[in-house]
């Protein structure tokens, strides 16, 4: 039996046992969807694209920020000197990194109306948000339609990652059946965040990614927490679905379901807000022929349109959100 053939690009991964080139076909198969693509996303988008996942959707709804810089790590000063969103800049970056896959960066921000189109399709749907309001929607999306997920989260010095197979380990309900309430749960603009954890947490979710799509290895079925300013870590062992969760037992999706409409969230790690109205689409060359007779401009591509009212900085995108922030001076 011929071995099937794979790209020298991958060598270093396919003498490894555990993936070989029956792993690298599957790799290359796999379509990943990346929601959020902040700090843990950019380090998940990297690993992925690099190992050769073939198909990578990347989805953030913001923009590069200079506070970005210290632990995001595809993105660099041009990427922030051009205004570009995150989605795009990945986009660019992992293109650039491997030519021989698909990558689709998406301007938006997941919520239920738009993700189960979002993740349509995919093999597996890897969490790099830094909410809890998407991950129970995401949770919500994955558990309907059976598409294991990966959960990375990263605050202060520690972080944890859980992978979750709907139906065979515990969902995100089982554990914490409600959505934590604001305030209780430490955030990266109230705690700050190391880059290295960052990187460290959800390199271990990428590695997760890699055994579930080429099903070898031990997966982490229960919860893996550790934090790398007290070099502790713990596993809590694998953990099945529990009896009554709403979720994956009772099938009650209700973040999936909660009533749609104009939303306005608040963001992590800064003061701003986020305002959209689902189903729209702006035109942002005719917004900013008005917003220029009366306002400053101080930001415009393809993507996005940003100026200043008052004390305040807009910035609107095409899919019909605004991110609203006190004015910096
Ligand atoms: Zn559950």
């Amino acid at each position: 039996m011929s071995e099937p053939t794979v790209s020298s690009r991958y060598i270093r991964q396919t003498i490894f046992p555990g993936i070989g080139p029956e792993g690298q076909q599957k790799l290359l198969a796999a379509r990943v969807a990346i929601i959020g693509c902040g700090a843990t996303g950019t380090v998940l988008a990297n690993h992925l694209a690099r190992a050769g996942v073939g198909r990578l959707t990347i989805v953030d709804r913001d923009f590069i920020e200079l506070n970005n810089l210290q632990r995001q790590l595809l993105f660099d000063e041009q990427d922030l000197a051009d205004h570009l969103p995150k989605a795009v800049a990945a986009e660019r970056k992992l293109r650039a990194i491997n030519s021989e896959i698909e990558v689709q960066g998406v301007v938006a921000d997941a919520n239920p109306d738009n993700i189960e189109k979002l993740i349509e399709g995919a093999t597996l749907v890897m969490d790099g948000t830094d909410n809890f309001e998407t991950r129970y929607i995401l949770n919500d999306a994955c558990v309907k339609h059976n598409i294991p997920w990966i959960y990375t989260g990263a605050v202060s010095s520690y972080g944890m990652s859980q992978t979750i197979i709907p139906g065979e380990t515990a969902c995100l309900r089982c554990l914490s059946p409600d959505i934590p309430p604001p305030g209780i749960a430490a955030t990266c603009d109230t705690a700050g965040v190391v880059g290295p954890i960052v990187a460290a947490v959800a390199s271990i979710s990428a590695a997760e990614a890699i055994k579930l799509i080429v099903g070898q290895g031990d997966l982490n079925r229960g919860i893996i927490h550790f934090d790398v300013w007290y070099n502790s870590f713990e596993q809590f062992g694998s953990a099945g679905p529990r009896f009554d969760c709403p979720a994956c037992q009772q099938r009650n999706f209700e973040f999936l379901n909660q009533e749609i409409g104009a939303q306005t969230v608040s963001l992590c790690g800064r003061n701003a807000i986020q305002i959209r109205q689902p189903g729209s689409h702006i035109p942002l060359a005719e917004l900013a022929e008005r917003v220029g007779e009366v306002s400053h401009i101080t930001a415009r591509n393809d993507f996005l349109l940003r100026f200043t009212v008052d004390d305040y900085e807009l910035t609107v995108f095409a899919d019909a959100r605004a991110i609203i922030k006190g004015h910096p001076g």
